[in-house]
């Protein structure tokens, strides 16, 4: 009877536990499997998500949004493989072309029902991450698997021969064995789990604020604009794009927008705000010269701060033209249009950092994918060690795409858990459930 132990109870370990137990049940193999999680309680880190909300998945995964897209396209492309018996578990207006997602699938399956909003986002019918979080339990205790809470695990010690076992170490003083291991701790401590030899970029934290140069942001905290945001580097070539709400606030810039592009940002990079996203560059004079011939009809005097009120709030006005070096009580002339173009189209505010990382909701970085078959996420040079979720390098914009990761790669560990405790490939655990 083999022994697989999860260390982490969050989104990737659940979705591992719950795969692996499962499966066995279904092949009628007997073998124990065990969450670790350091905290008092399983599941914690899934109640914090989409303001407690919980925004499991998207309709529309693009493999290509993640870090190291084509290790995420492999894995995911082996998961709707093995995942096809799934099929009929789906609820009508879960299978896209392609058939039924399988991450889709697995939460369908486990009871959960759920409502798409913008942009694709998938949230649980009751609004609520416990729903999420719930499934997974309960089905985590209907097919056995075992929670060990308050059990942080200090080190993981590989099997020394073929057929040997990991010892793992626990802060409270324990030991443990298992004949697999799902490394499942997020990014802030896989590295000291890891067995040396593989690869670790730093995780740092991101998809939060950004702080900027404050002399111009302070003005205008609090304040929201529609806008549209390139992040470029120190040489000016533009690193990444978003559009969207941006939020400004007294250490910088806030929003959906803005964390995207935290993902990419260093610090001496510049954000180029355009403030006019529905007025295409090259057209943006004209229009501006348009709308001065409006407002300055006769004789009638027109300041600058009057020219761009209606079409900016007034802090932000301000700032544009403090940006453009006008000030803003004189009149309006017609040399000034072609300066405040530039500054609407690419307000600058420099980068210098994360804004809060309290706030940041995952951490690139992580477990080098190279190191990893991405059918099973098992090392391919430590065999029955697999590592998922955050603590591989793989992260992705808001919208779903993390925690979508996390289910799908801690499905496809506990499924390669369970062939390396059985012996049986995944392709033979198919034909005989
Ligand atoms: C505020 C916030 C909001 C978010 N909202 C969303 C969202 O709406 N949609 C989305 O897709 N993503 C969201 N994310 C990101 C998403 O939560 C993560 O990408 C995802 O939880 C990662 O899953 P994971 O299993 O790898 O890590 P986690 O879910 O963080 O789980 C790791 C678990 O391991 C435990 N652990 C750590 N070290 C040890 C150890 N040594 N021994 C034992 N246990 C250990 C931890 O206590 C934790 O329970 C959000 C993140 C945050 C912080």
């Amino acid at each position: 009877m083999g022994r697989l132990a999860i260390i982490g109870g969050g989104a990737a370990g659940l979705a591992a536990a719950v795969t692996a137990a499962r499966e066995l049940r279904l092949l009628g193999v007997p073998g124990d499997v065990a969450v670790y999680e350091a905290d008092e309680r399983v599941g914690r880190s899934i109640l914090a998500t989409g303001n407690g909300r919980c925004n499991f998945s998207n309709a529309r995964i693009d493999a290509g949004a993640y870090r190291n897209a084509a290790f995420v396209e492999a894995a995911l492309g082996a998961l709707a493989a093995c995942s096809e018996e799934m099929a009929g578990l789906a609820p009508e207006g879960t299978c896209g072309a392609a058939g039924p997602d399988p991450v889709h699938a697995f939460f369908a399956g486990l009871g959960l029902v759920w409502r798409e909003e913008g942009e694709g986002r998938l949230y649980p019918l009751a609004n609520k991450a416990t729903s999420v979080l719930d499934v997974l339990r309960a089905a985590a205790a209907d097919f056995g698997v075992a929670e060990a809470c308050g059990r942080r695990a200090v080190r993981l010690d590989v099997p020394d021969r073929p057929g040997g076992r990991f010892h793992l170490r626990f802060a409270d003083g324990t030991v443990g064995h298992a004949d697999a291991v799902v490394l499942a701790t997020g990014g802030r401590t896989a590295r000291e789990l890891l067995p040396e030899g593989i690869g670790f970029a730093a995780a740092r934290p991101v998809l939060g604020p950004l702080r900027t140069a404050t002399d111009v942001v302070r003005h205008l905290n609090n304040l929201r604009v529609r806008c549209a945001v390139t992040l470029a580097g120190p040489d000016g070539a533009p690193k990444a794009r978003e559009a969207g709400e941006l939020l400004f606030r007294d250490y910088g810039v806030s929003g959906i927008a803005v964390f995207n592009l935290s993902r990419f940002a260093e610090p001496g990079d510049r954000l180029l705000v355009d403030l006019l996203p529905q007025v295409p560059e090259d057209g943006c004079a004209a229009f501006l010269h348009a709308r001065r011939r409006r407002l300055a009809f006769g004789d009638r005097p027109l300041s600058r701060e009057a020219f761009l009120r209606g079409m900016l709030l007034p802090a932000v006005a301000r700032a544009v033209l403090e940006e453009a070096g006008l000030a803003p009580g004189a009149p309006l002339a017609k040399r000034d249009v072609a300066v405040l173009a530039r500054a609407l189209k690419a307000f600058p505010l420099e980068v210098r950092g994360i804004g809060d990382e309290r706030q940041c909701q995952v951490r690139c970085g992580g477990a080098d994918v190279a190191a990893f078959d991405p059918r099973t996420l098992e090392a391919r040079a430590v065999p029955g060690l697999h590592v998922v979720g955050e603590a591989l390098d793989v992260d992705a914009p808001c919208g779903g795409y993390n925690l979508h990761w996390a289910w799908a790669s801690g499905m496809l560990a506990g499924r390669g858990a369970v062939a390396r405790l059985t012996g049986l490939d995944t392709a033979t655990q198919d034909e005989r459930r």
